[in-house]
C-alpha cells in the first residue's frame, strides 16, 4: 500500500480510495477530514486520474488554502501549482474573469468592498428618492445580500418578498443596484458566486468547459455552504458526480451569513447513492479537551449525533482551565503573561492562540502584546487592509490600472486636500454625467477646458500629471518601486508625517508594509484581487507570532495552547443570542464555543471577567453558561466561576473582589488589582521602548514623561510600568 495511505485510519481510508461517485463524510471536529481531502487529492494525481488542474478544491478561508496547498505539496513532494484551490470566492472571481464578457463586464472589473458597496447603494437610492435616513442602505444592503446567498438574481426574487425592505420597491433597488454595478465594471461580494452560478445555469458552452476541466470536485467545511453556493457545486458536479464533501454539523457557525445546514441532506437528495462516511477517532485534542467538548455541544438539541473518541495514542492531558478575572485589562495582562512564560519554557509562539467571540476584544490583548513585546498576527481581514491609509492607498493604485474606477477616483480625488472640495466634485460628476465618460476622463476634459479655478484648478491639473507620471514610470520603476513613490509624489505620505496624531508613525508604517505586501505579487491586478478577497494577513508562515482571531476565523485549525477570553453572558454567548429568546442563535453560539475548545492540542484555557467596559460604561458580567455547561470531571477552576460554583445559594458574582485570593501561582502577577488609570505626577515609571522615566504631567490616560534616556514624550499610561 502506498506510504500516505497508511497514515490513515480504516475509514479515512475508505473515504480516500472511493474516488467515483459522491462521497460526504459526517464527522466531528479533529477526526482528520482535512486530512481525508488533502490525502484524497493527492491519490487522484497519485494514482493518474487526473492532472492537477483537473481537480476543483474549495477550502473556506485564504489560509486554510496555503495550508492545504502545503500540505498537498508536501504529500506529492514537490511544489503545488496551478490549481484550482481556494475559497469560493476565489475560485469563482477566476472564473468570471475568464467569461466576464458573458456577464457583461470586462475582464479587470473590480470586486467592491463593503464601504464602496454601500456607498453605491446609497447613490442608487438616493436616485430614486428614498429616505435613506428611514430606509438606510445598510438594511437594504443584507436584504440584498441575503437574497445573493440564496441564488436569487431581482427578476428571481418572489414578489411576496419584496416586502422584506418595509417598503415595496426592494426588488426593484435591488435591480438598479445590479445595474448600476454593471455600468461601473464592478461586482460585489455576493455576486462572484451569484454571477458564476447564474452563468453556469444559463450558458451550456461555458457548463461544459468546466465538466470538461473538473474531473474532481472537494469540499472542506461543507456545513457552512450557502444556498448559492450550493447550487453552483451541484452544477459543476452535475456530470461527473465526482464530489467529496467533508464536514460536521456541529461546527456550522455561519447561519448569519446564509449557511444552510440543510445542504447535509439536500446532498443526499441530489446526489442519490451518495457514499456516506463517518470518522469517529479524533487526533488533535487530549482526552479531556475533548471531553469538555462533547459533554458541551451534548446541550444542544438539533444534532445529527455522532460519537468521538480520543485516537491519540498519548491522549491523557491536563484539564481544560477556567479562570476568573477582575476585568478585561486583568485578563488580557494574566493571558500576555501566560504566553510568555510558555515562550519561557520553549513553547513556540505561533503555537498559541487567543479566539475571542467579538472583534472589540482583541484590543485589548493587541496593547498587552505590543506592550511587553510579544509578537502576534491578526488573523480575519478586518484590520490591515480596512485601515483608511490602506484603503487610500489601493484606491490609489486602483486608479493607476483602471482609470475607469470612479469609487477609487473619488476616495482620493482630494486626499490629501488638493483644493477639490464638493464644488469641484460636482462639476466633475455633471460632466462625467453629461459627456457619459468616467470621473478621470471628466476631470481630464474640464482640466483641458479650464472649467475649474483657482485652487482646485491646479489640484486638479497636479493629481493627473501625476497619474500620467506615475504609468508611464511603471515599466520603468516597477510595480513596487511605483507604489512607494506614488505615494511620497502625492504628497500622501507626508500627510501623516504632517499630523502629530499618536497613530501617525503606525499609519506609516502600515504603508510601508502595504509596499513590501505588493512585492509579493507580479502584478498590481494580481495584488488588487488579492487585496479584494483577502480573509487574513499575510505573514511569512515561518514567523512566529502568537494568533490572535474571532472563533469564526479559527475554523478548521490547530494550535497546542488556545486561550478562550471573555466567556460571559451577553459576550459569549453574545447579546444579540440572548436577547433573541430561542434557542435556534443560542445553538450556533453554543457550537461556536465547541469550535473554539477543539481548536486545541494539549491546553484550552478559558476565562471570564467580572467587569466590563461596554463603550464608555463598566457592566458586572456574570460567567457564560457555557461554562456551567463543561463537565465538572474535566475542568479546573480559578476566580469567580469557581466562587460561585462552591457557593451555589449566593447569587452572581457583583461583590468586590474576594476572587483575588483564590489564584494560582503562576497566575499570581496577573492577580494584581487593575490599576487605577491616573499614575501619580513624579512617580518613576518603565516603557518598554523608551525606558525609564518620571512622570511629568497626566492628562486622564495621558501622561507626559521625561524619559532618561529617551527625552520627553507622551504616552498612554498602559504602555508603562509602575517601578
Ligand atoms: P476540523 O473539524 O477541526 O476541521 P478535521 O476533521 O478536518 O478537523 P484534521 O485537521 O484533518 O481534522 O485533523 C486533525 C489532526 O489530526 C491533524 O493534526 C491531523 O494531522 C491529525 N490526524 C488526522 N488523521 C490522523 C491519523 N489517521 N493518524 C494520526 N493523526 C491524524
Ligand atoms: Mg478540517
Amino acid at each position: 500500500m502506498s506510504d500516505y495511505l497508511t497514515r490513515l485510519n480504516t475509514a479515512q481510508r475508505e473515504a480516500v480510495e472511493a474516488i467515483d461517485g459522491p462521497v460526504l463524510v459526517l464527522a466531528g471536529a479533529g477526526t482528520g477530514k482535512t486530512r481525508v481531502l488533502t490525502t484524497r487529492f493527492a491519490h487522484i494525481l497519485l494514482s493518474r486520474r487526473a492532472f492537477p488542474n483537473q481537480i476543483l478544491a474549495v477550502t473556506f478561508t485564504n489560509k486554510a488554502a496555503r495550508e492545504m496547498r502545503e500540505r498537498v505539496a508536501a504529500l506529492l513532494d514537490q511544489p503545488a501549482e496551478g490549481l484550482w484551490l481556494g475559497t469560493f470566492h476565489a475560485l469563482a472571481a477566476r472564473m468570471l474573469r475568464r467569461y466576464a464578457e458573458r456577464v457583461d463586464r470586462t475582464a479587470n472589473f473590480s470586486i467592491l468592498d463593503p464601504d464602496d458597496q454601500l456607498r453605491t447603494l446609497k447613490q442608487v437610492m438616493e436616485a430614486q428618492r428614498i429616505d435613506v435616513k428611514r430606509f438606510t442602505p445598510q438594511s437594504l444592503m443584507s436584504v440584498i445580500q441575503r437574497w445573493k446567498d440564496r441564488g436569487l438574481l431581482p427578476d428571481d426574487v418572489p414578489a411576496e418578498q419584496d416586502q422584506e425592505f418595509g417598503i415595496h420597491a426592494a426588488r426593484s433597488l435591488y435591480a438598479l443596484y445590479q445595474d448600476r454595478l454593471r455600468a461601473l465594471n464592478a461586482m460585489d461580494f455576493g455576486d462572484l458566486l451569484l454571477l458564476s452560478m447564474d452563468l453556469l445555469k444559463r450558458d451550456p458552452e461555458v457548463l461544459a468547459h468546466y465538466h470538461r476541466r473538473f474531473r474532481y470536485i472537494l469540499v472542506d467545511e461543507y456545513q457552512d455552504t450557502n444556498l448559492v453556493q450550493y447550487y453552483w457545486l451541484r452544477l459543476l458536479a452535475q456530470a461527473e458526480k465526482n464530489i467529496c464533501c467533508v464536514g460536521d454539523d456541529d461546527q456550522s457557525i455561519y447561519s448569519w451569513r446564509g449557511a444552510e445546514i440543510e445542504n447535509i441532506l439536500r446532498f443526499e437528495h441530489d446526489f442519490p447513492g451518495a457514499k456516506i462516511i463517518r470518522l469517529e477517532a479524533n487526533y488533535r485534542s487530549s482526552a479531556p479537551i475533548l471531553a469538555a467538548a462533547s459533554g458541551l455541544i451534548a446541550h444542544n438539541e438539533g444534532r445529527l449525533g455522532k460519537t468521538l473518541y480520543p485516537g491519540r495514542a498519548d491522549a491523557a492531558g491536563e484539564p481544560v482551565e477556567v479562570h476568573g478575572f477582575w476585568d478585561s485589562d486583568e485578563e488580557s495582562r494574566a493571558v500576555a503573561q501566560r504566553i510568555e512564560s510558555l515562550r519561557q519554557s520553549g513553547h513556540r509562539l505561533a503555537e498559541c492562540a487567543v479566539l475571542v467571540r467579538a472583534g472589540f476584544q482583541t484590543r485589548a490583548f493587541e496593547e498587552r502584546f505590543i506592550a511587553i513585546g510579544v509578537p502576534y498576527r491578526i488573523i480575519g481581514g478586518l484590520r490591515f487592509y480596512e485601515r483608511a491609509e490602506i484603503r487610500d492607498a489601493i484606491a490609489y493604485l486602483r486608479v493607476l490600472v483602471r482609470p475607469a474606477d470612479d469609487l477609487a477616483f473619488e476616495r482620493i480625488i482630494n486626499v490629501p486636500k488638493r483644493g477639490l472640495g464638493d464644488t469641484a466634485l460636482r462639476t466633475l460628476h455633471e460632466r462625467a454625467r453629461a459627456d457619459q465618460v468616467p470621473l478621470f476622463a471628466a476631470a481630464q476634459r474640464i482640466d483641458a477646458d479650464a472649467t475649474l479655478r483657482g485652487k482646485a484648478r491646479e489640484g486638479l491639473r497636479g493629481l493627473l500629471a501625476g497619474f500620467e507620471r506615475w504609468r508611464s514610470a511603471l515599466p520603468r520603476e516597477g510595480h513596487v518601486n511605483s507604489l512607494a513613490h506614488l505615494l511620497d509624489d502625492s504628497g500622501y505620505t507626508a500627510m501623516w508625517q504632517e499630523q502629530k496624531t499618536p497613530d501617525a508613525p503606525g499609519r506609516l508604517e502600515n504603508l510601508k508594509e502595504l509596499v513590501r505586501a505588493l512585492a509579493d505579487f507580479d502584478t498590481i491586478e494580481g495584488f488588487l484581487d488579492h487585496v479584494s478577497l483577502v480573509m487574513d494577513n499575510d505573514d511569512a508562515p515561518d514567523d512566529d507570532k502568537v494568533f490572535l482571531m474571532t472563533l469564526h476565523a479559527a475554523k478548521g485549525l490547530e494550535f497546542d495552547t488556545v486561550f478562550l477570553p471573555g466567556w460571559e453572558e451577553g459576550v459569549f454567548p453574545n447579546q444579540r443570542a440572548l436577547d433573541e429568546g430561542g434557542t435556534k442563535s443560542l445553538e450556533e453560539e453554543r457550537r461556536l464555543a465547541y469550535v473554539g475548545i477543539t481548536r486545541a492540542r494539549h491546553r484550552a484555557i478559558i476565562s471570564h471577567c467580572a467587569n466590563r467596559r461596554i463603550f464608555a460604561n463598566w457592566q458586572t458580567s456574570i460567567p457564560s453558561r457555557f461554562i456551567e455547561e463543561l463537565p465538572a470531571e474535566t475542568i479546573t477552576m480559578t476566580g469567580s466561576a469557581a466562587l460561585e460554583r462552591s457557593r451555589p445559594a449566593q447569587p452572581v458574582f457583583h461583590t468586590a473582589r474576594p476572587v483575588l485570593a483564590l489564584r494560582p501561582d503562576d497566575w499570581s502577577t496577573a492577580a494584581r488589582p487593575a490599576r487605577a488609570t491616573r499614575i501619580a505626577v513624579g512617580s518613576r515609571v518603565f516603557h518598554q521602548k523608551f525606558g525609564y522615566g518620571t512622570v511629568r504631567d497626566a492628562e486622564e490616560d495621558r501622561l507626559d514623561i521625561e524619559f532618561d534616556q529617551a527625552g520627553e514624550k507622551r504616552v498612554l499610561d498602559r504602555f508603562v510600568e509602575p517601578v
